[in-house]
């Protein structure tokens, strides 16, 4: 039987780099091929070599063509992106280019190349901020992004809704929360955190640490996106993937400390804009038979374990 060809964009970034590791031994009927610019440092060191790689920009249509031409993927799920919100906060460029206009140019390639699905990896953070006690989103939440990262991927949601309209692309938007795991750069709250401690440095926490993230591990992500894809999901919706594991950041660097039997924290300036809280209902997804298989603590065990036996890992900034 033929088997479906998927194109996974940014698959040498943290969640795409556990995507091609976890998932394509999984999914043996899927070919799973990689497009990257290797923007962040750490992506180099996470090109799997037995697995096919195009190296460009998203946001170049020559390049993007060429490889529809070439490839003729059945689906593509569009992962790259500018998604560090702390560079957004200094400049908002690339975060435009790559996010926005990236997303416009594999949707003209997706309509061009008759793609089946078009999965969209979008972000809960493009919902705004909750304050203590709201209900948690659900898909039908109003977008309502505060910083230039969350508003770039909520431009690319648009942009990919705007094309079903218009052209009849068939889409997935999926919104997740906050990921967790191996090969997350060196700049992000957990492996900052993991590395201040092995270092025996204070672990930096924004403001009074009280701002609440949702934590997922990473695989539950990933096996999300492919629970969509595979068992059929109805199309042209929106799935919120996360986890219920909220906790705020001085709660989550406490219990990191308490894993790894050291550490101290140390309050520094918070981030600008600082989103208080997000939390999202996932009811819909569960409906569909998904749910995270990794609890919180046994996925920052393995989290731990993975950064401590990779440490040139963490020296990759
Ligand atoms: P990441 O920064 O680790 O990886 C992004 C990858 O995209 C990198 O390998 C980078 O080289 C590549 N890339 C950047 N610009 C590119 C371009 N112009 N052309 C081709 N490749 C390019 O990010 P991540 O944390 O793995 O996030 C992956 C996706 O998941 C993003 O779309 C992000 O918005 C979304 N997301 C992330 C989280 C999270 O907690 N990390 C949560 C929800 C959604």
């Amino acid at each position: 039987m033929a088997k479906y060809k998927i194109i996974l964009t940014g698959s040498c970034g943290f969640i795409g780099s556990n995507f091609i590791r976890f998932i394509a031994p999984l999914y043996p009927q899927y070919d799973f091929i990689g497009i990257d610019k290797l923007v962040i440092p750490t992506a180099q060191h996470n090109i799997l070599l037995r697995h096919q790689l195009y190296i460009g920009d998203i946001a170049d249509p020559h390049f993007i063509d060429r490889v529809f031409d070439i490839e003729r993927p059945d689906i593509v799920i569009n992962m790259a992106a500018e998604s560090f919100v702390d560079a957004a906060i200094k400049n908002a460029l690339p975060f435009i280019n790559t996010n926005v206009l990236g997303t416009q140019i594999l949707v003209n390639a997706a309509l061009k190349y008759d793609v089946k699905k078009f999965i969209q990896v979008s972000t809960d953070e493009c919902l705004g901020q909750l304050r203590l006690g709201d209900p948690p989103w659900t898909e039908a939440t109003a977008i309502s992004p505060r910083n230039a990262y969350s508003a770039s991927k909520a431009s690319a949601e648009l942009l990919v809704q705007a094309a079903h309209h218009t052209h009849g692309l068939q889409y997935i938007i999926t919104r997740c929360s906050n990921n967790f795991g191996p090969r997350q750069q060196n700049r992000n709250f957990i492996p900052v955190a993991i590395n201040s401690i092995l270092n025996n440095k204070t672990i930096p926490v924004y403001g009074e640490g009280k701002e609440t993230r949702e934590w997922i591990w990473v695989e539950d992500h990933c096996l999300a996106i492919m629970h969509i894809i595979d068992q059929n999901l109805p199309m042209n919706e929106i799935y919120n993937i996360g986890s219920g594991n909220e906790m705020s950041n001085i709660e989550l660097a406490n219990n990191l400390c308490c894993h790894m039997g050291k550490g101290d924290i140390c309050f520094v300036d918070n981030r600008k804009g600082h989103d208080q809280r997000y939390h999202l209902n996932c009811g819909k997804l569960k409906s569909f038979g998904w749910a995270p298989k990794t609890s919180f603590e046994d996925g920052l065990k393995k989290t731990i374990d993975w950064y401590s036996q990779n440490q040139w890992y963490l020296d990759i900034v």
